[in-house]
């Protein structure tokens, strides 16, 4: 596994200076969001396309009803952000300087939703498996006409992705991490996080010929602040199962490691 470890490059600011960047809107405008609409934004040769609405009241029981979802939902951020959530049905990415168009929900496994929180930028995106109704989510925060967030939701739908290839017994353990996990746990949460970005980069390629955002930015998202903060937290989780380090030293280090991640997301 050691290997596949990112080993640390740039300075946190540097970073930080690049996601400021992934996240400022394509939109000119701030977007308002009514029940329902289409968001159509366009900036040097990319344009951006998306519908929205409200939740039905059966995809609303599913995604705040259940056991996972109830000790989320005790939290602040989610608490203020739970009537302002949205499902997205379509997105269409048009690179127009060559008129190649990505319909991007195509590739969304079957009974899976897209949870849209634009107006609650400081929730880490997540996928979820384990609903007890009939839906699976991907949650994505921040608004979408930002890059990042972008990003960020083809990460997740790489997961969900790499999700519907997977066994009945994988299934059933693919988002749920232990406190304790063994190397070979480590391993493939390191081969997951990286199935997601082979997937998300593999589907922007095409649309990399912007300023805002190119190869070089997309490729540094990726290994230099995504993997690379994962490597740092599987890197710790070895010392501890190797005994390198106390708990105390473990439990201080895996602070830092978030604040410093929060700094560079920019979120609170
Ligand atoms: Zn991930």
């Amino acid at each position: 596994m050691n290997k596949y470890l990112e080993k640390s490059s740039g300075t946190k600011d540097e970073k930080r200076k690049l996601m400021d960047k992934l996240k400022m809107s394509l939109s000119a405008e701030p977007v308002k969001y009514n029940e329902s609409g289409t968001v159509d934004c366009k900036k040097e040769f990319f344009e951006l396309k998306f519908s929205y609405r409200r939740p039905s009241v059966e995809e609303n029981k599913d995604h705040f009803g259940d056991e996972a979802l109830r000790e989320l939902a005790g939290r602040e951020s989610v608490k203020q952000a739970a009537g302002n959530y949205w499902i997205i049905d379509s997105i269409t990415l048009t690179n127009l300087e060559n008129n190649f168009s990505a319909n991007i929900t195509d590739d969304l496994p079957s009974g899976f939703l897209i949870v849209y929180h634009p107006l609650n930028p400081n929730e880490r995106h997540r996928m979820r498996t384990d609903a007890a109704g009939k839906y699976k989510f991907i949650d994505i925060f921040d608004d979408l006409t930002k890059p990042y967030t972008l990003v960020a939701l083809l990460h997740e739908l790489g997961h969900a992705r790499d999700y519907a290839t997977r066994s009945d017994e994988e299934k059933k353990r693919f988002t749920r991490e232990s406190d304790k996990p063994e190397k070979k746990e480590l391993a493939d949460l390191l081969i997951k996080e990286r199935n997601a970005w082979a997937y998300a980069i593999q589907k922007l390629k095409r649309f990399l010929n912007n300023n805002f955002l190119n190869k070089d930015d997309l490729l540094k998202i990726a290994h230099q602040i995504m993997l690379l903060q994962y490597s740092h937290g599987i890197r710790l989780k070895l010392m501890e199962i190797d005994k390198i380090k106390n708990d105390d030293e473990i439990k201080k280090l895996t602070d830092e490691l978030d604040q410093e991640q929060k700094y560079i997301l920019g979120i609170k």
